[in-house]
């Protein structure tokens, strides 16, 4: 199989040839027309299987299909969040947001504690379509008004196991509670355990199931 045979649009493809990938891996086989199609997913695949090329492909091209909208105070508003257990982990999703669609006009945030709220707040404003984030510091924002999630229209949960190890399992919940209820889910996991299976029951809508 190739990338061409995806249904993935010119500018992702142009991305994914100048990246120098020939063969989708067997993750990305099965999500990326999976995630085109529309419907939720539940995805056991590890790290190192190209899982992150596997949602941020077909979200790009999701996002570069359908009309951008604004926000409450009039930005262009944040379309898809991406919530990783690490900060180090949010850094690489955002690259490879950034990577896979440089040839788009979509832009790209990636949002963690540590550093100052100042300079996130700045970006916020001038508009965001993919907001990769760790779940502590995406709360600080919401809780501060400095955020608005209530247009997002993809969700995912990536290395949902490793969330909740780290504890971050009522983080989680609030913030699926701020969501929009219509929305495109896609939990990722190295494991399913009791735990994620709950969440994912609570998450997801008759999602598709994959593992690799
Ligand atoms: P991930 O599992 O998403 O962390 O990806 C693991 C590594 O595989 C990353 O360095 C990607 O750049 C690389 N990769 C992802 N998809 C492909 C592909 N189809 N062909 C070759 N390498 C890939």
């Amino acid at each position: 199989m190739t990338f061409d045979e995806l249904g993935l649009a010119q500018p992702l493809l142009r991305a994914i040839r100048e990246q120098g990938y020939d063969t989708p891996t067997p993750i990305q086989q099965q999500a990326i027309p999976a995630v085109l199609a529309g419907g939720d997913l539940l995805a056991g695949a590890q790290t190192g299987t190209g899982k992150t090329a596997g949602f941020t492909l077909p979200l790009l091209h999701r996002l570069a299909s359908s009309h951008p909208v604004k926000d409450s105070k009039g930005r262009w508003a944040i379309r898809a969040l991406i919530l990783t257990p690490t900060r180090e982990l949010a850094a690489q999703v955002e690259e490879s947001v950034r990577n896979y669609g440089k040839h788009l006009k979509l832009s790209s945030m990636v949002m963690f504690g540590g550093v100052g709220m100042g300079p996130q707040i700045d970006r916020l404003k001038r508009g965001v379509d993919i907001l990769v984030a760790t779940p502590g510091r995406l709360l600080d924002h919401h809780q501060q008004g400095t955020l608005d999630l209530s247009r997002v229209e993809f969700f995912v949960l990536d290395e949902a196991d490793r969330m909740l190890d780290m504890g971050f399992v009522h983080d989680i919940k609030k913030v699926l509670a701020v969501l929009p209820k219509q929305k495109q889910s896609l939990l990722f996991s190295a494991t399913f355990s009791d735990e994620i299976k709950a969440l994912a029951e609570r998450l997801l809508n008759q999602p598709r199931v994959i593992e690799v």
